[in-house]
């Protein structure tokens, strides 16, 4: 029995990661769950899997899960503390990290400390602490499971290779719904337009990143902290049919790939279950219906977001959490009608000209950049 806590379990992944323990619930126990604000599903999952412990982020919730936590003696917890509670619960084996944003850093580095395995979604955590993860990992003896498909992908062809051997990552993309057009053609785009991702649903941050490609250009840096490669060997691969995951191409120059319908259930279960493969009642590929595989090479000119983040990367130290805090201000900015769809990348850009560097940050000095990105963004916009 592998007992785990869910950060962020009202969320797409936090959701898709219940499935995956309804269907398993002989091998898998839920033993915390946190959410934000939603209470009205949390207190149905409470009654569905009965764990020790919940928390609710907003704390003047905490009252509306009284009854359901009494009826079921579930402790209730709430803030960041509630959080940490969770990710270091005694009984909890594995921490799946589905809660968005940099608010997951924190109880990611207390999960490592308290030698709990992490199966990682959100992916700010790599971007903005790989230099700190990674060791931390290694020194407490954790495994770090990526649910992320591309990652996954990538981590499913490395399976039984040799690390030291991989020349390239191929990592796919599916260009988002905009793909093909220029900036002109993007000026007025609304949140609605924005929030319809081609091939898969998922949270309404992940999705307006996939637009802009910010998302892949996260994933870049997460993949470069995952695997131990450099920038120059993570190429991005625009494929739109979302087919294809993601590709490793080795020195001997064969590639391995990992091919499935779009179905975030795949990753999340390879991650609880690593290595095995117990079934999924996933649609499976019809490679007659499919007919082709389309490739393309990423738009980098109007799809800026992918520029700066090669950029954030390759530059190190803060500037990824600069990148990352200034996207998730202006997302949520864009999202509340604040600001157009362009100034995403305006302000990404203007904050990365304009925060101090910082070499080799702590863990402090990261989340201290954050506060630092959003006051210079509030300042201006
Ligand atoms: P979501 O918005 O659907 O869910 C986020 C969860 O986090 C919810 O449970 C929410 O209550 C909680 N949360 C949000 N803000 C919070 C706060 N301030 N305090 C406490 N809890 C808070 O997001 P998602 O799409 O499930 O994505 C989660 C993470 O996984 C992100 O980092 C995303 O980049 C990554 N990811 C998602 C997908 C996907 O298919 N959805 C794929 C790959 C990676
Ligand atoms: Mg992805």
């Amino acid at each position: 029995m592998r007992n785990l806590t869910v950060l962020g379990s009202t969320g797409s992944i936090g959701t898709q990661t219940l499935d995956v323990v309804r269907k398993n619930s002989s091998e898998l126990k839920i033993v915390a769950l946190t959410a934000g604000s939603n209470t009205e599903l949390l207190k149905k999952q409470m009654e569905e899997f009965k764990p020790e412990l919940v928390c609710i982020s907003d704390e003047k919730k905490v009252s509306e899960l009284r009854e359901t936590a009494l009826l079921y003696n579930i402790k209730v917890v709430s803030g960041m503390d509630g959080l940490i509670e969770a990710a270091t619960l005694e009984h909890c084996d594995t921490v799946v990290t589905a809660i968005v944003g940099m608010i997951g850093l924190r109880p990611t580095v207390a999960a490592i400390k308290a030698k709990k395995d992490i199966a990682l979604a959100n992916k700010e955590t790599l971007v903005t602490a790989g230099h700190i993860i990674m060791p931390l990992a290694k020194e407490y003896g954790v495994d770090i499971l990526p649910v992320d498909s591309e990652h996954s992908a990538i981590f499913q062809a490395l399976n039984g290779e040799n690390h030291n051997r991989i020349e390239k990552i191929l990592l796919t993309a599916s260009g988002g719904p905009f793909r093909g057009r220029t900036i002109e053609q993007m000026k007025n785009i609304q949140v609605e337009d924005a929030l319809k991702h081609p091939n898969w649903a998922m949270g309404r941050k992940i999705t307006i990143d996939s637009s802009t490609m910010v998302n892949k250009g996260l994933e870049v840096m997460e993949a470069k902290w995952l695997f131990g490669v450099t920038y120059d060997q993570v190429q991005v691969i625009v494929q739109p049919e979302s087919i294809i995951h993601s590709m490793v191409q080795f020195k001997d120059g064969a590639v391995m790939a990992q091919l499935g319908s779009p179905d975030m259930r795949l990753p999340i279960q390879y991650a609880l279950f690593y290595p095995d493969r117990p079934y999924l009642d996933s649609k499976r590929l019809d490679f007659y219906e499919l007919g082709k595989i389309t490739f393309e090479k990423p738009d980098m000119e109007n799809f800026r977001g992918l520029k700066l983040a090669y950029q954030a990367g390759n530059a190190g130290g803060n500037l990824p959490t600069v990148f990352n805090a200034a996207n998730e201000l202006a997302v949520s900015k864009f999202l509340n009608r604040k600001i157009g769809y362009l100034d995403i990348t305006g302000i990404i850009e203007y904050a990365m000209n304009n925060v101090k560097k910082i070499e080799n940050p702590s863990l402090q000095e990261v989340l201290d950049t954050e506060k630092t990105t959003y006051e210079l963004i509030e300042s201006r916009w």
